[in-house]
């Protein structure tokens, strides 16, 4: 699409981005001919679109890609025909959009221009990206991009139509502040779409979102409430992830086959949880320094194999109860927790109630919204649910 105003300039800046490569890594031996087995290449610095989520919409970003992986494997090229792959990442660096002014552009064809933006680089599946070939320009030696907004649009319906539901609901989240993005404005389905991995915490108030996607957080989360939180009767035994007791939720753990096999939650067995969520039961057994909670669900010594297992904060209150006569001393390795895990798991709470404290973050309240001016002139007719958004300084400039 873009095609057409194609000039000089930007072959010669393609050219250069090649022969840059070419000069840096001209010493390495390729094995990876069949990445490249297309005349369409994607190469470091090329400008790509993407779609990320930020406060319960989904937006248009431009970036210029910093890193592709295969596998794992850090490549410098990676044919177009190859971008659908699962096993290909591209990680990029964000690029703001603000209305091109007719210095920026003489011919006034174009009405958007990118500018450097100083934000973290962001990588996503290579399927998640689309690679763009945009009129280039130089000024007062800075680089920068030029876009008309039915493009912009366009490709935004494109990404929006070829990504997956699943890749919808994890696109990468971003605090908007200054950039100019383009965006499809926001209805249920999006909210639902930003909120599907997530599950409200019930114990907080206000109450706060767990990203299910993380399950160490939430066990983390959770676990809090059961060691520190004067609301939770610990004595009820709550699950570990939706603090439902045990008569509602119950969780079996199973040791996978072979010798060296780790155990496992039996999922077959398991049932009724409020929040299930995804966790590695080995990681999630291990209390490290980045992730101290140890709250997993455990096998009782002395209970039948028919009985569900007992979330380790609750061991001790369960042996009480259920095995009065048992020697504690015996089995407290089992739930004792160490000094680290509980100072660490007692920062965690003081954080999550700091956080309370404070509110929603600040980019997600109503009152920073006039930050960003909403300009309907550029939607079309063909796709009216699209705006842009973009910082009041520059609209008034
Ligand atoms: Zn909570
Ligand atoms: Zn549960
Ligand atoms: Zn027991």
């Amino acid at each position: 699409m873009c095609g057409r105003y194609r000039t000089q300039t930007i072959s010669g800046d393609r050219l250069k981005r090649v022969q840059e490569i070419e000069r840096f890594h001209s010493t390495e031996s390729s094995n990876s001919d069949a990445l490249e087995a297309d005349s369409k290449l994607l190469l470091i610095h090329d400008p790509i679109a993407t779609l990320v989520a930020c406060d319960q919409r989904i937006w248009l970003v431009l970036g210029e890609v910093n890193g592709i992986r295969y596998n794992g494997e850090a490549i410098d090229r990676l044919g177009h025909n190859l971008l659908v792959e699962a096993a290909a990442t591209v990680s990029f660096q964000p690029l703001g959009l603000r209305p091109a002014t007719s210095d920026d552009d003489n011919s006034e064809k174009y009405d958007w221009r990118t500018f450097n933006l100083l934000i973290r680089s962001f990588e996503v599946p290579a399927a998640c990206i689309e690679p763009l070939d945009p009129e280039v320009r130089t000024r007062e030696g800075k680089t920068f991009h030029l876009h008309q907004s039915p493009f912009l649009v366009a490709t935004t319906s494109l990404l929006l139509q070829r990504m997956q539901p699943a890749a919808l609901k994890n696109l990468p989240k971003m605090v908007l502040r200054k950039a100019c993005f383009v965006a499809q404005t926001s209805s249920e389905e999006l909210t639902d779409i930003a909120n599907a991995n997530t599950s409200e915490c019930s114990a907080c108030t206000p109450a706060v979102r767990l990203d299910l996607s993380h399950g160490q957080r939430v066990l983390e989360h959770i676990a809090c409430h059961i060691l520190f939180d004067e609301t939770t009767d610990r004595t009820a035994l709550p699950c570990g992830l939706c603090l439902l007791p045990p008569s509602k939720c119950k969780y079996f753990v199973v040791k996978g086959r072979g010798a060296k096999a780790n155990l496992r939650i039996d999922s077959e067995r398991s049932g009724g949880c409020g929040r299930s969520v995804n966790f590695v039961y080995g990681i999630a057994a291990l209390s490290t320094r980045t992730s101290p909670c140890s709250n997993v669900p455990l096998r009782c010594p002395l209970c039948s194999k028919a009985e569900p297992a007992v979330w380790r904060y609750n061991l001790e209150l369960h042996f009480i109860d259920c095995h009065p006569t048992a020697s504690t001393a015996e089995y407290s390795a089992l739930w004792t927790i160490s000094s680290d895990e509980m100072a660490a798991m007692r920062k965690i709470w003081k954080e999550i109630k700091e956080r309370q404290r404070k509110g929603p973050k600040k980019q997600y309240r109503k009152s920073n919204a006039p930050k960003l001016v909403i300009s309907e002139a550029h939607s079309t007719q063909t796709i009216p649910q699209y705006v842009f958004f973009h910082p009041k300084s520059s609209a008034s400039a």
